[in-house]
């Protein structure tokens, strides 16, 4: 029974999930928090038991060893089982990773040079690799990159009509993100309709925190909505998605703020808190059923923005066969489902009212009729299995 580790790590946390790969299942899952910062906490949890410690956690090697305390004291045993791999989630692999890659020091150094344009995401991911790897030294270790599913893009979609020198000079163009989700997604989809990944037009919206959506033609990705940072196109909890630069050149000109306020208010003082000081959707569709006007304005900013990129990617892809929704907000909310799509029945899509209400959590469902031309799903992601089947594939290459 192989099973993998998988393995999501940031400069002061990691989260594991060990997951069974016949029949996908997780058979333990954790956290690692506080690293390095005083009192650390760490919580191993298997079938429905939850077992929190807390204690000192100096740096990432520290975590690997609680968690592998954790494994021997609670169970499955990591000895009689060992991983056939350990996948780690990694946001950005640039322009140079466009698949899941088995890490050796050069992989190290790469994704360490890519820290410059993932400041945030990069050092932490390659801190939990670096400890892992000496955590486990026999096994292979994969980096699955956010990013890789969109280097099929063609030059087009991720160009930027911006000066090329400078482009160049300094790597700008468009990379997307959430790349696992949209990739798990598109397949998901194809093999509930029964039909060959190869001769569907898919667009995906994956309506988290973070909110992307993509368009996958035969199960490449030609489009996404996310560019040089996970900050362009959907509005999202806090973050602006599309707006128009100039309004930060005026910012600082007008307002005078400084760079690292320019990046607050974009990334975390915008989106929906922006609009409506909340991000939770089920808040915000409460309130604006009340009355509340900032909370219709914000979803109607959300949908208003949803139904301009589903309008896009139906004409770049020439029209869909599937469109599906994702995440927290996409899987739950039958309400921003019907205003994302609600005008497009003259591209072949028609929600069934009844079906978008009853879609139930954790299961993929149908929510079209069955006259639409475009089938429209509700698929639930699961990056962390995506991440294990791209581990499990490469260490066996
Ligand atoms: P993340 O991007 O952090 O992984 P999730 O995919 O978990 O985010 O999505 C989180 C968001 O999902 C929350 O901000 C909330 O708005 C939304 N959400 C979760 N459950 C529901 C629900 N039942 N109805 C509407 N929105 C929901």
């Amino acid at each position: 029974m192989p099973v993998v580790l998988v393995v999501n790590s940031g400069s002061s946390s990691f989260k594991y999930q060990l997951i069974e790969m016949d029949g996908e299942r997780v058979l333990a899952s954790g956290l690692v928090e506080r690293i390095g910062e005083g009192e650390g906490r760490a919580e191993h949890r298997t079938a429905g038991e939850s077992f929190p410690v807390s204690q000192d956690i100096p740096d990432h090697t520290a975590g690997f060893g609680l968690m592998i305390d954790a494994f021997a004291a609670h169970g499955p045993s990591l000895e009689q089982n060992p991983p056939v791999a350990v996948g780690h989630r990694v946001v950005h692999g640039g322009a140079r990773f466009f698949e899941a890659t088995v890490i050796d020091d050069l992989v190290e150094i790469n994704i360490d040079d890519l820290s410059v344009l993932a400041p945030l995401h990069n050092p932490g991911a390659l801190q939990g690799i670096r400890a892992a790897r000496r955590a486990f030294a026999d096994v292979p270790h994969v980096a699955v990159f956010d990013t890789a599913f969109h280097q099929t893009m063609p030059p087009a979609a991720y160009t930027y009509a911006l000066d090329r020198a400078t482009a160049e000079k300094h790597r700008i163009r468009r990379y997307g993100f959430h790349g696992t989700s949209h990739k798990f997604v598109s397949e998901a989809a194809a093999a509930h309709l029964g039909r060959p990944l190869a001769e569907l037009k898919q667009i995906v919206f994956h309506l988290g925190n973070g909110a992307s959506a993509a368009a996958i033609d035969g199960g490449r990705s030609v489009d996404t909505s996310m560019g040089f940072t996970p900050l362009e196109g959907l509005v999202m909890g806090t973050r602006t998605g599309d707006i128009d630069p100039a309004i930060l050149i005026h910012l600082q000109r007008r307002a005078g703020l400084t760079t690292r306020e320019l990046d607050d208010l974009l990334n975390k003082r915008s989106g929906l808190v922006g609009l409506a000081g909340a991000n939770d959707m089920r808040d915000l569709t409460a309130r604006a059923e009340a009355g509340d006007v900032a909370a219709r304005l914000a979803i109607d900013v959300y949908t208003h923005r949803l139904r301009a990129y589903a309008g896009a990617y139906l004409a770049q892809l020439g029209g869909a066969d599937v469109i599906s929704f994702t995440a927290g907000v996409g899987e739950n909310s039958p309400h921003i489902r019907e205003a994302a799509l609600r005008g497009l029945e003259f591209a072949g899509v028609e929600l069934d009212a009844e079906r978008n209400e009853g879609a139930r959590r954790g299961e993929i469902t149908r929510i079209s009729t069955d006259s639409s031309r475009v089938a429209v799903l509700v698929v639930p992601t699961d990056e962390e299995v995506e991440i294990a089947r791209q581990a499990f594939a490469a260490a066996r290459d």
